[in-house]
């Protein structure tokens, strides 16, 4: 006589069955929708912190005074780092004298001085275009 087999458990996310965490939380995570910069920030090659605070900064949801002005919060806001104005992306990476003295030194040591400048040229000129990128560029986000 043929015995039967026993029942086992299967975990469907998996092609085999077999549980993991990464796959549990593949199967719950809140999926947005895919952006075309995903694999510059997003690989294998990039510690997943500094890829989760380039996605901050890349999709304009840092945390900054002026995003959470934007959510309700009251508060006085001031550049942590010079103290001269309110904390906003665009004064965090670009317009404080900190980020400038930032960038030029890195500049200095990786040798993008000129692709910096250009950057910054491109990322000013953007904002008085795209309405979007004045949103992110105004710590918004949302
Ligand atoms: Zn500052």
């Amino acid at each position: 006589m043929k015995r039967a087999k026993e029942d086992t458990l299967i975990w469907l996310p998996e092609l085999k069955g077999d549980f993991s965490t990464a796959s549990a939380f593949e199967a719950i995570r809140n999926k947005g929708v895919r952006v075309h910069w995903h694999g510059a920030v997003w690989n294998h090659f990039t510690h997943p912190k500094l890829a989760a605070n380039a996605w901050k900064l890349y999709s304009g949801r840092a945390a900054t005074d002026l995003a959470a002005k934007k959510k309700g919060i009251q508060l006085a806001s001031k550049c942590k780092l010079c103290g001269q104005q309110e904390e906003d992306l665009n004064h965090l990476l670009w317009q404080c004298d900190f980020a400038d003295k930032t960038w030029n030194w890195w500049g200095g040591k990786f040798k993008f001085r000129g692709a910096l400048e250009i950057a910054r040229d491109a990322m000013s000129r953007s904002q008085q275009v795209s309405p979007l990128s004045k949103q992110l560029w105004a710590g918004g986000g949302s």
